[in-house]
């Protein structure tokens, strides 16, 4: 049976977070730090644009570009707030969410031998994405002593005749980091100078702490470069919903446009509807959720700095803390004993990571209360490793 699968999906290896979501499936006793998205409840003026819209019978199919309302409020806030000009017309595609942006990028670029750098932590999606195309994916490793930054000299010299794309993730899951702007721009320069091709995703690029986000799309001379990834998902809280945007050249989005036709033809026009109301509508959300981001990350950061247990680099976005173990286990026997014993559940890094052994992420999306008592469950586990 598996060989009549086509070769791309035989290369695929099976998801790690569907498994862990089957693992956790109906357990209530244990404290979920392993989830990648809000705990939050979608904003409420957002939901009652979608209530109108489907009250006023807006359930039809839209353009596949996304509804023209949408791109143009898409193409203020780009200006507002990541100083990116962009058309709407033809430089804007909304998508799934930033999934639906990252897979048609790399199928409207990569043929099969061509290479693609794909940072390391990180969203283990890039590098099956590239896997899916047919395309060589190669890791971008970040170093902890580094802050997780990307090595600009490390890039070039990874750079070969076949590389043809780039994937950077800024803030970046799971490690927390926020890449500086000079370093975006010196990424900038070697793009230009090697003909290269960026995917620059930036869907956490509202929860920052003590960085600024910045979007090498702002340059203008790069845009024929970059294809910068946003989504809805993480600003507000609207991961079910499934909208997000792609911003890039004409002639790229064009490409995007026609993977996007024929993976499924349009979004969700309800959603959309809701999208306006997000991206037109008041930030105060965004702000109380990640004033609420940052407390949780502080006190875990705390805790977790006191167990003496863990090399921990402090995230300046997104909601992940991502520590060194340095007891004596790997990530994901460690990750099993925090389960059994605590009933804590977190993401090993070998989720993320080809030298994630010793790494976990937590994620901050849950309650003070709950990420409290997780913290006094971890402290419990590592006491025990420690005598032992
Ligand atoms: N990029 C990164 C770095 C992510 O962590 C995620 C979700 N976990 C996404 C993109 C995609 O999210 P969505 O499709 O919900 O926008």
């Amino acid at each position: 049976m598996e060989s009549k699968f086509s070769e791309r999906v035989q290369r695929l290896p099976p998801s790690k977070f569907a498994e862990i979501r089957r693992l956790m499936m109906g357990r209530t006793d244990v404290i979920r730090l392993e989830l990648g998205e809000p705990d939050f409840d979608t904003p409420q003026h957002i939901k009652e644009a979608a209530i109108q819209a489907i009250n006023e019978g807006f359930t039809h199919y839209t353009p596949t570009e996304g509804l023209r309302e949408l791109r143009e409020a898409v193409a203020r806030k780009l200006k507002r707030e990541n100083r990116i000009e962009a058309d709407p017309e033809t430089e804007i595609l909304v998508t799934d969410g930033g999934f639906g942006a990252v897979f048609a990028a790399i199928q409207s670029l990569i043929n099969p031998g061509d290479e693609v750098l794909v940072p390391d932590p990180a969203w283990p999606r890039y590098f099956q994405n590239v896997l899916l195309a047919g395309g060589t994916p190669k890791r971008m490793f970040l170093s902890e002593e580094n802050g997780f930054v990307p090595d600009v000299d490390g890039i070039g010299k990874q750079v070969t005749k076949k590389t043809k794309l780039v994937v950077l993730n800024t803030p970046n899951n799971p490690t927390g980091a926020v890449v500086p702007k000079s370093v975006l721009e010196e990424i900038g320069d070697l793009a230009v100078e090697r003909d290269l091709i960026l995917i620059l995703d930036e869907v956490y690029e509202r929860i920052v702490y003590e960085a600024e986000h910045f979007s090498l799309a702002s340059h203008p001379e790069l845009k024929n470069r970059i294809i910068t990834v946003f989504s809805l998902s993480k600003t507000y809280a609207m991961t079910g919903w499934r909208i997000g945007y792609a911003v890039s050249h004409a002639n790229i989005i064009n490409a995007m446009k026609k993977v996007s036709t024929y993976a499924n033809a349009c979004r969700n026009s309800i959603a959309q509807k809701a999208a306006i109301a997000a991206l037109d509508g008041p930030q105060d959300c965004v702000e109380t959720m990640v004033k609420e981001y940052r407390r949780r990350r502080d006190l875990m950061v705390d805790r977790l700095k006191e167990m003496e247990a863990f090399s921990i680099t402090k995230p300046k976005g997104a909601f992940y803390v991502y520590p060194r173990i340095l007891l004596n286990v790997e990530s994901p026997d460690f990750v099993k004993k925090l389960l059994d014993r605590a009933k804590v559940s977190v993401m090993p890094g070998t989720t993320f990571s080809m030298k994630g052994e010793k790494y976990v992420r937590f994620s901050c999306a849950n309650s003070m209360e709950n990420i409290s008592k997780a913290m006094d469950g971890v402290q419990r586990v590592v006491s025990q490793f420690m005598k032992s």
